[in-house]
């Protein structure tokens, strides 16, 4: 088993703003492998936020190459599994591009491996960073174009109200909001909720600090509205713990660490009743593709990040009416 490691710079196509922070690009490294005549890709996200860097991510691997005595899959599987380091985003890279391996090797797909029904793709929302009404009109162009049909607002509790305004003046799909943390209280929760409700949202993501479970268990009782959680879940123990504080958990495979986690956390959060929305750190289409294969067993599905970037040197995954379509991943653009 040959690794090769690309760092690369994906450029949004517009600036993205967030609750804590504005950014033009995401740093990535891509993860070749090449096992007999088969190539297979990985991805790991760096958005700033996060501990992991590039020079983490190459030293993980190549680490991890180093130490592996067999080139067989299963044992490269296994030591990742009871790898208890963090570097996730690294963890996820090879760990999708093990299963892309597998599932070449074995002649299926990684969804037939899985065991995954293929039908019912979900709708996936298109995110729109908190932003002025005239770059919103250009996101909601954007979006239209390619046929999207719900959109995630991102909103930080300073101008949530005129962020819905210019969005209903923009357009009449439904939508959801992100909150990032953003909002302050239960109290503050609950009446922006109330109002969201009226205004025709859908679902409302991590509202309060992710740590904040007490105040998140009182503002799910009261609210109208489903409430996700995406910092506060992390990986599979936290699903337990988010249960009785919140109607629906956000999985990204940058935060459990690949494929094997986040379809285990899908089967517990079935298991707890709590709805799924498959999620992404503005992956490009290798990352996407990745964990658009797990999003048939979700409710939602936030894999726009193709969409959002300038330069994504693959395609993959597309959103056809609105919601998810598998294709099979192509490099566009050779390192
Ligand atoms: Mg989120």
């Amino acid at each position: 088993m040959q690794s090769s490691l690309y760092p690369y710079q994906l450029k949004f196509k517009y600036p993205f703003k967030i609750s804590h922070g504005l950014r033009s690009y995401t740093d990535v490294v891509y993860v070749k492998l090449e096992h007999e005549n088969y190539t297979a890709w990985g991805e790991a996200t760096l958005p700033p936020y996060l501990s992991e860097t590039q020079q983490s991510v190459i030293d993980f691997i190549s680490a991890f190459q180093k130490s592996m005595p067999s080139n067989n899959i299963g044992d490269w599987f296994d030591k990742l599994s009871n790898d208890q380091s963090g570097n996730m985003s690294a963890k996820a890279a090879l760990d999708m591009a093990l299963w892309s391996l597998k599932a070449q090797t074995e002649g299926k797909t990684i969804g037939e491996l899985l065991d995954i029904e293929k039908r019912g793709f979900p709708l996936c929302t298109y995110t729109i960073g908190i932003c002025t009404f005239d770059e919103m009109k250009l996101k909601v162009d954007d979006a239209n174009n390619v046929g999207f049909e719900i959109f995630k607002i991102k909103l930080n509790g300073e101008n949530d109200e005129e962020m819905i305004r210019n969005l209903k003046k923009l357009s009449s799909k439904p939508f959801a909001v992100d909150v990032n943390q953003g909002w302050q209280s239960p109290i503050q929760a609950i009446e922006k909720i109330n109002w969201l409700a009226g205004e025709g949202c859908l679902l409302v993501e991590q509202p309060m600090l992710k740590n904040e479970l007490r105040e998140m268990k009182e503002v799910k009782e009261k609210s109208p509205l489903p409430i996700f959680a995406d910092e506060s879940c992390q990986g599979f123990s936290d699903i337990e713990l988010l249960k009785d504080c919140f109607d629906g958990v956000n999985i990204k495979l940058m935060k459990c660490g690949g494929i094997t986690e986040a379809f285990k956390m899908i089967k517990k959060a079935k298991e707890l009743d709590l709805k799924i929305l498959i999620g992404c750190m503005s992956e490009s289409s290798v990352g996407c593709s990745a964990a658009a294969i797990l999003s048939s067993m979700a409710d939602y599905a936030d894999l726009d990040g193709p969409y959002l970037i300038a330069n994504d040197p693959f395609e993959g995954m597309k959103v056809e009416h609105g919601r998810i379509a598998l294709h099979q991943l192509r490099q566009k653009i050779k390192f």
